[in-house]
Formats: structure tokens, C-alpha cells, sequence
């Protein structure tokens, strides 16, 4: 990472730990590595992004219902969905610094390098060899010593040979500890639901095309976790399975894909940070047909923050096989077992939230005007309303409870009693709450508050009994402002 990307992302990461967004897990004890705790705000900005998510793909529509399986499913889930013999990442260590590095991560840091010093050519070349080589351990080597890669930490390049490392979990169920007490934690949330397809399919009597949405935990040994809440070791999934005829299956691909592309813009991402990138038949793995992901800039590069693909019959098929059970649909007009085709559009509740910080994220103003503020959409922002008295007495503290205990029964709201109003706007805009309300000696004579707004900073004068129907319009007017840092 450069100076400039780092300092961003060290301004974010401090702004989260001081506020109550995102602290680092164990921190007591020293912490435990790439492992986070999310405080009162970060849990309040998670809840907003799985609710937004839930509601446009289940509330929002007829063809979608929800789930919510084990995270710890027979043994027997992860030998036939492939992830015991293929969920491996190629791994490779550092003899000098005992240092261990998933070696096409290597290979993607040098990249971008080459992209950040302007060698475009040199960029697209090289990541055209990393796809071919991806799959194949020796060529994956060549690629990191013709490249002259040396370890970050010792400097030298004497790298071992690479190795497939299996990403899951494992535990124990019951109290012996043998092999066939053997358990994995879910690495995806997405086989819950293929298992449970007849049970669905039963229970509701949907038709295709239909979903299954699910949101949970998931949990992946990454060998090389890194930049913040990016990658983590146990992380929040928001995943859903569309289950289409195979002759439509393109059709609801792309559908798909747009729509999730859509979902990040309704919510305020920045345009020119997004982009849907498709992946190449190189990239795709082995069950799909295709794989669109939607990136975001980040300080550090593009990276994914979800995988749209159609996943073909793969999974039910292998299910299938290995429990002996059909999965199938029963199409009574044609009369005939149907084995639909899957497309999955897949995303990451903590990615998400994180690339909302990141892009809300500004510092605006000089000197005593200078701020710092979260441009965060009013609907995923963790505090809609906070109410101020602007000073603690004349009965202004009272009217100010009297107002929030009424705004809170729509908006998430919060009260500020201390210092100057200027500061409090500031520690508002500074976690992202689009309104605030004060509280004043007018306030008691003619029962209007004074609303200011965190992106423009204008205030007006709005009758109590108006305010919660003003902000509602606000919210649904709200526009995306053009930020002033280049953070
Ligand atoms: P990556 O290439 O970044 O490892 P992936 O392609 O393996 O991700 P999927 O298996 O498609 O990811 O998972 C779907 C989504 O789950 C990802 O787009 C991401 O948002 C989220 N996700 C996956 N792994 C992690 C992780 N280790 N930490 C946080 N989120 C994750």
C-alpha cells in the first residue's frame, strides 16, 4: 500500500475503534489476530445493511423466501459439495522469515504495484499469466521467482515449494474426538440452503423461479486475512439461491447482476467505485457456467465485494448422488422431474459494511471549519436523529426528551446534552447521522426546532408536529453529495 492508501484507511480504522464502530477482538489479551469486535454503532450499521438487504431481496418481491440453517451440518454436506477436496487455497512459505503467503496473493500485491507506477502493460500481462498458472502449484512458483518476488518481511526469495491448504474449520461433535466425530464450521452459507430444497419446496409450494435467502456467519482459515474488516476469518454472509428452469438460466444471470449492481447505488456507493467485472473462463470455478463480480475501489484497489454465478445444477446434482435423496422439482404441467439451475448472487454483510465507511468517509473545511464526516446514506447511517437542548436548563432539556421520545417510535435516534452545539454537530457528522434537531428558547414559545442537515450543514426552522414528516422526505430525497477530499 502506498503512504496516501494507508494513511485513508489508518484515519478509518481509528475513526471505527473511537467511535464504537469496529474494535479489535481480545484486545485485552493483545488481540487475536485479523479478528474484530463490531461496538454499539458498527452493530447498528450491520443490522441496517442485512435489513436493506433482506428487504430488497425477500420483502420487497413474491419469488423469494428466507431460510436460516446450521452453521455445523453433517460431514457428509462438505464431501459432496466439494469443499473437503477443493476448498484449498495454494499456500507457500518464506524458509528465512517461516513467513506463509498465499502465493497468488503474491503475485496480485505485484500487480498492483505495476499498475500504481503507471505500467499498465507489464499489470495485464502478468495477470494473464497468474490466471493460467492459478490451479497449477509449480507454475504458480515459477511465476513469484521469474518475477523476482522476495518475501516483505526477510527480503530473500528462498521460497518453498506450494501447497493446497484446506480453508475450513474443523471440530469435534460429541464428546470423543476421533475421526468420525470429525465437524466443519460452514465456509458458505449457500449449502444450508441446496440441502433443504425438497423441505422448501414442500413447506411453501413455490414454483420456479424462486429463492432461498439466507444471512450468517461463515468461517475461513485465510491464510493471509488483511485490510481491516476486508477479509476476516469468520465474517457475515448474505447469500441467496435462485432457482430457475436451465433454458432461462442466462436470462436470470443477468438479471441478477444488474440488480445486486443496482442494490450498492441505491444505497449511495459512488459510481465511479463500482464496477461489475466479469470473470474470465480461466477464473471460474469448476460448478460455474459464469461469475460476474461487483468490485469496489478501495484505498488499496478494486477489490470484490460480491460474486453473482450461476452456479448451473451442479449442487443439487451432487447432493443428490451422495444422499441418495432427488432434489428436483416436479413441473405438473409437463409432467416431469425438473433439476433447476442455480444463480447465486453472493455478498459479504462486514465487506459491505466496510466499503459504506470507506466511501462515506470525508474531511471537508479549514482550520475551525475543518470536519470529518460520513456521508453515509440516511437509511444505513447507525443513528438517523440526534436531538439537542442548546443549553441545560429554561426546560429545554425536558422539551428535547419530550421531542426524541417521539422521533424515536420511526428513526434510531440519540440525545446530546454537553458541549457547544458546534461540537455536537461534529461528533454527529463524524458517525455519519444525517439530522439533528436543537432545542432552543424559541423552541417553548412556538414549538419549532431548528433541522440541520449533515451533507449541506443547512438549518431551518420546522414545526414539531412536521419534523418526523420533513425528515421522512429527506430521506427519500436524499442525494449522494459530491465529496471534497480525494480520501
Ligand atoms: P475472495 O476471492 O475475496 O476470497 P470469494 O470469491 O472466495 O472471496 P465467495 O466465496 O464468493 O468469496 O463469498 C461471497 C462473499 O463473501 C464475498 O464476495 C465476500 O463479500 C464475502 N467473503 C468471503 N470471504 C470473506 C472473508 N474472509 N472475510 C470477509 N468477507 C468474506
Amino acid at each position: 500500500m502506498s503512504k496516501s492508501t494507508t494513511a485513508v484507511m489508518d484515519k478509518i480504522v481509528s475513526l471505527c475503534k473511537r467511535r464504537g464502530f469496529v474494535f479489535p477482538a481480545s484486545e485485552i489479551y493483545g488481540g487475536q489476530g485479523s479478528t474484530y469486535d463490531w461496538g454499539p454503532l458498527g452493530v447498528e450499521l450491520k443490522r441496517r445493511v442485512k435489513e436493506a438487504w433482506w428487504r430488497s431481496m425477500v420483502y420487497d418481491r413474491q419469488d423469494v423466501v428466507g431460510l436460516d440453517s446450521a452453521i455445523i451440518q453433517s460431514p457428509e454436506v462438505w464431501r459432496a459439495s466439494g469443499h473437503v477436496d477443493g476448498f484449498t487455497d495454494p499456500l507457500i512459505d518464506n524458509k528465512t522469515s517461516k513467513q506463509r503467503y498465499r502465493a497468488d496473493h503474491l503475485v496480485e500485491a505485484r500487480i498492483e504495484k505495476y499498475r500504481r507506477q503507471g505500467k499498465e502493460e507489464r499489470a495485464a500481462a502478468l495477470q494473464e499469466k497468474l490466471t493460467a498458472a492459478l490451479g497449477d502449484n509449480q507454475a504458480l512458483r515459477r511465476l513469484i521467482l521469474e518475477e523476482g518476488i522476495k518475501c516483505p518481511v526477510s527480503g530473500t526469495d528462498d521460497w518453498t515449494e506450494v501447497r493446497q491448504f484446506n480453508l475450513m474449520f474443523q471440530t469435534w461433535v460429541g464428546p470423543v474426538q476421533d475421526s468420525a466425530a470429525v465437524a466443519w464450521l460452514r465456509p458458505e452459507t449457500a449449502q444450508g440452503i441446496f440441502i433443504n430444497f425438497n423441505n422448501v419446496v414442500t413447506a411453501t409450494r413455490k414454483k420456479l423461479p424462486f429463492g432461498i435467502a439466507q444471512i450468517g456467519k461463515s468461517f475461513r482459515n485465510e491464510i493471509t486475512p488483511g485490510n481491516f474488516v476486508f477479509r476476516t476469518r469468520e465474517f457475515e454472509q448474505m447469500e441467496m439461491e435462485y432457482f430457475c428452469r436451465p433454458e432461462e438460466a442466462e436470462r436470470w444471470f443477468d438479471y441478477w447482476q444488474q440488480e445486486r449492481f443496482r442494490w450498492y447505488l441505491d444505497l449511495g456507493v459512488d459510481p465511479e467505485k463500482l464496477r461489475l467485472r466479469q470473470h474470465t473462463s480461466d477464473e471460474l470455478a469448476h460448478y460455474a457456467a459464469g461469475c460476474g463480480d461487483v468490485e469496489y475501489l478501495f484505498p488499496f484497489g478494486w477489490s470484490e465485494l460480491e460474486g453473482i454465478a450461476n452456479r448451473t445444477d451442479y449442487d443439487l446434482k451432487r447432493h443428490t448422488e451422495a444422499s441418495g435423496v432427488q432434489l428436483s422439482w416436479f413441473d405438473q404441467e409437463r409432467n416431469e422431474h425438473i433439476v433447476p439451475y442455480v444463480i447465486e448472487p453472493a455478498a459479504g454483510c462486514d465487506r459491505t459494511a466496510m466499503t459504506f465507511l470507506v466511501d462515506a468517509y470525508d474531511e471537508e473545511g479549514e482550520g475551525k471549519d475543518r470536519r470529518v464526516v460520513l456521508h453515509l446514506h440516511p437509511r444505513i447511517a447507525p443513528v438517523t436523529v440526534a436531538v439537542f437542548p442548546l443549553v441545560k436548563k429554561e426546560g429545554m432539556p425536558e422539551k428535547a426528551a419530550e421531542i426524541e421520545q417521539e422521533l424515536r417510535r420511526r428513526f434510531t435516534t440519540a440525545i446530546e446534552l454537553n458541549q457547544s452545539i458546534g461540537r455536537r454537530y461534529r461528533r454527529q457528522d463524524e458517525i455519519g447521522t444525517p439530522f439533528c434537531v436543537t432545542v432552543d428558547g424559541d423552541t417553548l414559545a412556538d414549538d419549532t426546532v431548528t433541522l440541520r442537515e449533515r451533507d449541506s450543514m443547512s438549518q431551518e426552522r420546522v414545526p414539531v408536529s412536521e419534523l418526523a414528516g420533513v425528515i421522512d422526505q429527506r430521506i427519500a430525497d436524499w442525494r449522494r453529495p459530491e465529496k471534497a477530499s480525494v480520501a
